[in-house]
């Protein structure tokens, strides 16, 4: 069983979910769990640096980059348009239209 929260009473706690970076999970330790109501986020943001509110959007930063595949795939795409640069011809930069 969880423990209840000393500022709202409630088992607010949510686990440290799968992702959140080692700096704010040794900060946490032992503990795996935070909390998620204000004042136990505000409390932990004095105590341990870090809150709930951090690892969500450390987690939500993360989630916007690109992926391994997706960089790998732009690399090919620059290699071949590096072989024919005539592909490039009439692109404009930042219009966001691709060269076929
Ligand atoms: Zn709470």
């Amino acid at each position: 069983m969880r423990p209840s929260c000393s500022f709202c009473g409630k088992s607010c706690f949510a686990s440290l979910p799968k992702g959140t970076p080692f700096h704010i999970m040794s900060a946490y330790e032992p503990v795996t769990l935070a909390a998620t109501c204000m004042e136990g986020r505000a409390f932990e943001k004095t105590r341990i640096g870090y809150n709930y509110d951090d690892i969500r959007e450390f987690l939500e930063k993360r989630s916007k980059e690109p992926s391994k595949t997706e960089l790998f795939k732009l690399g090919q795409e620059v290699e071949e348009w590096l072989k024919d640069p005539s592909k490039l011809a009439g692109v404009k930069p930042g219009s966001g239209v691709k060269p076929d």
